[in-house]
């Protein structure tokens, strides 16, 4: 694993939590100590403000999502432009859930990754394939394709942290083996070495997620192209300490 890329962790809370639990995870999260460890939560939008002023300043707070313009008549949307007025500089974007189930197309998530970064802020794009994708071989062919259309609107790789998510892994309890995670990141790594370049692909953060736990996070962690996770369900338990500390 090389060395520039310090590992990191996100914890995905999707639409999870009130007031009382955010604080019990943020008062856990407060006392982790992993120094080598990055560390990124994403609460709900509402509690972001909430989240940010509670936790102490080495873990960072980013938004679930947010939309590709400034303001409008966008209801329900968040700018990246509000964001940052909040000092949250962080977003997760293409997540499987808005892919799925809110139905968000590589087109839109193209633009919003271009927006964003336009802005300033720093991406977990999310990539992965389906169940039936991996089955019928094409596991390769949806990754590029998602990483195809992340490339065509990145201009600044250094704000970017590639996750990779396969849909059958996310919150199935169906977490991939650290072999098949390891096979997809060195692929992905280099898919960017050919499509980008020899420095990105050394340089970026590839990320698993999908049923990370306490109990498998030390063997994938120790694969050398994982450079970390994105949590979901763990990471409103306390064993998200020890996912955080995998590496350290
Ligand atoms: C996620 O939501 O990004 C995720 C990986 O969820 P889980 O860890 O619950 O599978």
């Amino acid at each position: 694993m090389a060395a520039e890329r310090k590992f990191f962790v996100g914890g995905n809370f999707k639409m999870n939590g009130d007031r009382k639990m955010l604080d019990s995870i943020v008062e856990n999260l407060n006392k982790t100590e992993c120094g080598n460890t990055q560390v990124v939560v994403a609460p709900p939008t509402v509690y972001l403000s909430y989240v940010k002023e509670k936790l102490s300043d080495n873990v960072n707070v980013a938004a679930q999502n947010c939309h590709n313009v400034a303001k409008g008549a966008f209801t329900g949307e968040t700018s990246p432009d509000m964001l940052l007025d909040l000092g949250i500089s962080w977003v997760i974007l293409g997540h499987s859930e808005r892919r799925h189930v809110f139905g968000e197309t590589d087109e839109l998530i193209g633009k919003k990754v271009q927006y964003a970064l336009e802005k300033g802020m720093q991406l977990i794009p999310c990539i992965g394939e389906k169940l039936e994708e991996r089955e019928a071989g094409t596991t390769e062919q949806v990754v590029f394709g998602q990483m195809e259309t992340i490339k065509n609107n990145v201009n600044d790789w250094s704000r970017v942290v590639i996750a990779y998510e396969p849909v059958w892994a996310i919150g199935t309890g169906k977490v991939a083996t650290p072999q098949q995670a390891q096979e997809v990141h060195q692929k992905l790594r280099q898919w960017l070495a050919q499509n980008v370049s020899d420095a990105v692909s050394k340089s970026t953060r590839i990320i698993y997620g999908g049923s990370v736990s306490a109990a498998n996070c030390k063997e994938l962690a120790k694969q050398p192209d994982v450079d970390g996770f994105l949590v979901g369900g763990a990471s409103l338990k306390p064993e998200f300490s020890d996912i955080i500390k995998a590496r350290c």
